[in-house]
């Protein structure tokens, strides 16, 4: 089974709106066992949004059309699926009993503009909505079953559910297709590609993508088959044969950050942790107390920016600072060690860097950091270099990930913190 979602307002063509309900809907019929093949989208004007209706309807067996359905004139998806169906608007006595009974409600009387939205192609089945004014509409073209939804997203997907999401699977015939997203960090998208690649070919089931944000990959996989069941087992074979083969280079599945498993981790063996920020100003802290019960294992993080704030909250010496610059191996390596005895942690994460666009020299370039990590075993530094041009706002977010992705490596023991140190250029 095929579907097409339509989303129309002129809102959208001007890049006000983004288009988050076909994005959901895309979603929940995969869930369904749908297939979505494509995303329409469409201004205000009923001859155009009937036109699109028509082109849908000789391709899906679905077609689901959100907004256009208020009270005000720039509202046209009745007119349009009217004139899809080539059926006149007419009065629909239980749709205006139920709008009225929506204003009774909020203690109001209904304004007249609003009756407007009881009208729909005669031949055509309203759906009530149990949220809003306007009732969506479900119409026939040909074999093709065309519902149509309104804009806004709480109602839309509460009707989907209460109307559509039914009849939808019924006709899918339990066919399903089902999604699973491994998360991965430490290498790119185009190794990550190069390590899957037989398995990324055109026409496998399970299909499998990637997709990148700030440094981490997201390993996608899309597996369709006749029943649930099917289609789980082989989501979990390809899903176990990715893992072979990436390693630790997973991180989590599905929406994982890498401070909940870096805080997972650190829950489990009983350790705390420490940080102590120059460059990235507090972020790599907000990240890890982002996660609910990070007070576990979280003491403190200092934000140290000023050479002055080093050398006073973390001991780091002012020679040090003066001698190899603030941005170098001896200082991440001493912020480290300093925080660690400060606050008394088990781990202690530092990092100082160039995060640009100002500040680099031809020695020490934007996108140059140093992170330090002190831990019961020892302290090492890790020296990162992203590309000078990425934004400021790129060279924190993927600094952040790096650092608790060491810290993650160290925790699983992958990573040794006795390995000797890179050498600075
Ligand atoms: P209402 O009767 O509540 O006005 P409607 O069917 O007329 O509903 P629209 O006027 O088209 O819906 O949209 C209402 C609001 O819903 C928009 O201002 C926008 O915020 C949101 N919206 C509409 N379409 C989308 C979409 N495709 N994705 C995300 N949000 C949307």
């Amino acid at each position: 089974m095929r579907a097409i979602c339509i989303s129309t307002g002129n809102e959208l063509l001007l890049g006000q709106t983004v288009d988050a309900n076909s994005a959901w809907l895309s979603r929940r019929l995969a869930e369904l066992g749908v297939i979505v093949s494509e995303h329409r989208t469409v201004g205000d004007e009923a001859g155009a949004i009937a036109r699109v209706i028509l082109q849908a309807a000789q391709e899906a067996d679905w077609v689901i059309v959100t907004g256009g359905l208020g009270p005000t004139p720039d509202d046209q998806t009745r007119e349009a699926l009217a004139e899809a169906v080539g059926s006149p608007l007419a009065e629909d006595p239980t749709s205006l009993a139920q709008i009225e009974e929506y204003f009774a409600r909020m203690g109001r009387a209904m304004p007249p503009p609003n009756r407007v939205q009881a009208r729909l192609p005669k031949g055509c089945q309203p759906l009530a909505n149990p949220c809003g004014t306007a009732p969506g509409i479900l119409g026939r073209l040909g074999r093709c079953q065309a519902a149509l939804l309104p804009g806004v997203p709480s109602e839309m997907e509460a009707m989907f559910e209460q109307h559509l999401a039914g009849p939808i699977a019924e006709a899918a015939g339990g066919r399903a297709i089902l999604t699973h997203t491994l998360r991965c960090f430490g290498t790119g998208e185009s190794q990550i590609g190069a390590m899957l690649a037989d398995l990324m070919q055109t026409g496998r089931n399970p299909a499998i993508g990637t997709t990148a944000s700030e440094g981490v990959i997201g390993v996608r996989l899309w597996a369709t088959g006749d029943l649930p069941e099917a289609a789980r087992q082989l989501l979990q074979e390809s899903a176990t044969e990715v893992r072979r083969r990436l390693g630790v280079l997973v991180f989590g599945e599905g929406d994982q950050t890498l401070a909940e498993v870096v805080g997972g981790l650190l829950r489990k063996r009983g350790k705390t942790l420490a940080l102590a920020e120059s460059c990235t100003g507090g972020w790599m802290a907000k990240a890890i107390t982002d996660v609910a019960g990070s007070s576990d294992y979280f003491l403190r993080g200092y934000v140290t920016y000023a050479n002055q704030a080093k050398t006073e909250v973390l001991d780091v010496a002012a020679e040090l600072i003066a001698l190899h610059g603030a941005v170098s191996s001896e200082v991440a390596e001493a912020m480290a060690i300093g925080c660690r005895e400060r606050a008394g942690s088990d781990y202690a994460l530092s990092v100082t860097g160039i995060a640009g666009p100002t500040g680099g020299t031809p020695d020490k370039p934007v996108g140059l950091i140093w992170l330090g990590l002190a831990s019961p075993d020892g302290v090492a530094t890790r020296e990162l270099r992203w590309n000078p041009t990425l934004s400021r706002e790129s060279i924190r977010s993927r600094t952040v990930q790096a650092g608790l992705n060491w810290l993650r490596l160290v925790l699983l023991d992958a990573a040794n913190l006795n390995q000797p140190k890179k050498v600075r250029p």
